[in-house]
């Protein structure tokens, strides 16, 4: 048996490899605050729960507490009202993932419920994130997408208007949409679905907890008729660690929706509120600290520096010669695409630049080109999720924008044919994906060939390739390799 020291000392060296989480160097997957205290807090509050289970607030009650409380915290900053009047009730889930899961089987039972019947449609912009088409597969809705512009991302509210019908179950809007941080039409879309008796879902997991504090936004929330759920993510600008997001729904019925019990088996009686059973309370007290350090006033100060940055770096991707930025982002989030309108030789290949930036230390999203169910094609793009402690840094971000995009101005687009024949002729996954910088210690290599890669294979192909690649990292055989 090791002692404690030495275990950490391990766990820490594994670390090593990993992306900063702190610090503003990577601008996706992680939200640092950059607020003194803040971590210590979570960690000291999710210690106290550690062994609790949130699956039975009965015997813990502390996780009833707490959740009501984070409930009663988010849901005016979503216009649902305050107090006695407001029918706007939800629960704290695992993550943004599971608000959206939950929010589609909700709003598939409740449309069967009301005599829906066959297979139900989920009603999204193409832009809708992942997590739907993940939903509508486990739960079996036709996953119906609506194409947005191809050159700014927007949505045409009387697309979605026009497809809406008795056999759909649920429309999701995003608020704003991951991909470009486009602010989806709900003002336009969601009374014409109350009018058609069909629920609408505000996908707010990303902006939730900065859009309430972000200037000049038109209604988005729960002020407008018709939006039935909202999804939040507290691990997100809510600067929770991960594990914590919140769903409300307008009313209480379509909450209870949400649950499942069974009382059908010889075993405790059992009451789930989300997906889990035995679960962690650990992010449900760390989140809930948080939001009590921060409170309103700390949340809407680290939005004003964030949307300073935001501000600052959008302008700086405008003013970069062939390169612009993906239509009219909403929030501390957008995309930038090569500038088609130029020469060639003028063009900045978004995954080139992500590249160029990663070697001066700053991570960057690649995100593949798409082709739409329409047959127009979205542009290949690079995401940057902007941080509060991103304006730290904004001097050095910016010129390492510039220094990256003079440096691949001009390049042209990886050609993924090459490679997808070499892929198709390796001896194994293992050996094709080394051969791309893909092992099982990480990316080790430039990250464009492999987004190219997935971009030009068929779906079905790039998908099982992914898979592969992931579960080779965990295969204890492979690993040994
Ligand atoms: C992050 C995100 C999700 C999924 O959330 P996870 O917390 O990653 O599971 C869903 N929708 C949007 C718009 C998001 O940005």
């Amino acid at each position: 048996m090791s002692n404690a020291d030495e275990i950490l000392a391990e766990l820490r060296a594994l670390t090593r490899d990993d992306a900063a989480t702190h610090g503003g160097r990577v601008l996706s997957y992680v939200y640092d605050s950059g607020t003194e205290g803040l971590g210590q807090l979570a960690h000291d509050a999710a210690g106290i729960l550690q062994w609790v289970n949130a699956l039975d607030p009965t015997t813990f009650p502390s996780v009833a507490h707490l959740e009501r409380e984070l409930i009663a915290f988010a849901r005016p900053l979503f216009g649902a009202g305050d107090g006695e009047q407001s029918d706007i009730v939800g629960s704290v889930t695992s993550g943004g993932t599971e608000s959206c899961l939950l929010a589609v089987r909700t709003a598939r039972d409740t449309w069967r419920a009301r005599g829906g019947d066959g297979r139900a449609r989920l009603l999204a912009p193409v832009t809708v994130h992942a997590a739907f088409h993940k939903a509508a597969h486990l739960f079996d809705l036709a996953l119906d997408l609506v194409p947005v512009d191809a050159e700014t991302g927007a949505v045409d509210p009387e697309a979605i208007i026009r497809r809406l019908g008795p056999d759909v179950a649920l429309v999701v809007l995003s608020a704003p949409s991951y991909p470009f941080a486009g602010l989806d039409p709900i003002g336009a879309v969601a009374p014409r679905a109350a009018d058609a008796g069909v629920a609408v879902h505000v996908d707010a997991c990303i902006g939730g907890f900065a859009l309430p504090w972000w200037p000049g936004v038109p209604a988005w929330d729960f002020r407008v008729p018709g939006v039935t759920s909202l999804s939040a993510d507290l691990h997100k600008y809510g600067f929770a660690p991960k594990g914590a997001s919140i769903l409300l729904h307008r009313g209480r019925e379509r909450h209870a929706a949400q649950y499942f019990a069974t009382t059908r088996w010889p075993g405790y009686p059992v009451v789930n509120a989300t997906l889990l059973g035995s679960k962690p309370a650990g992010p449900l007290a760390a989140a809930w600290a948080i939001t009590r350090m921060l409170g309103v006033d700390g949340y809407r100060s680290l939005v004003e520096r964030t949307r300073a940055a935001t501000d600052a770096l959008i302008a700086t991707a405008h003013d970069i010669d062939g390169m612009r930025v993906v239509g009219s982002p909403v929030g501390p989030l957008f995309a930038v695409a090569a500038d088609e309108s130029v020469a060639p030789d003028r063009r900045v290949d978004p995954h080139h630049l992500a590249d160029a930036v990663r070697g001066r230390g700053f991570v960057l999203q690649q995100q593949p080109g798409l082709a739409q169910p329409d047959g127009t094609r979205l542009p290949r793009t690079t995401h940057l999720t902007i941080t509060p402690v991103t304006a730290d840094r904004l001097d050095e971000l910016t010129a390492a924008l510039h220094a990256a995009a003079d440096e691949v101005r001009g390049v042209p687009p990886v050609d993924a044919a090459p490679l997808a024949a070499g892929l198709a002729s390796a001896a194994s996954p293992a050996e094709a994906l080394a051969a791309l910088g893909v092992t099982a210690g990480g990316l080790t290599a430039a990250q464009a060939p492999l987004t190219a890669l997935i971009e030009t294979l068929p779906h079905e192909t790039a998908e099982g390739m992914l898979v592969t690649l992931l579960a080779s990292m965990v295969d204890p055989e492979a690993t040994r390799a």
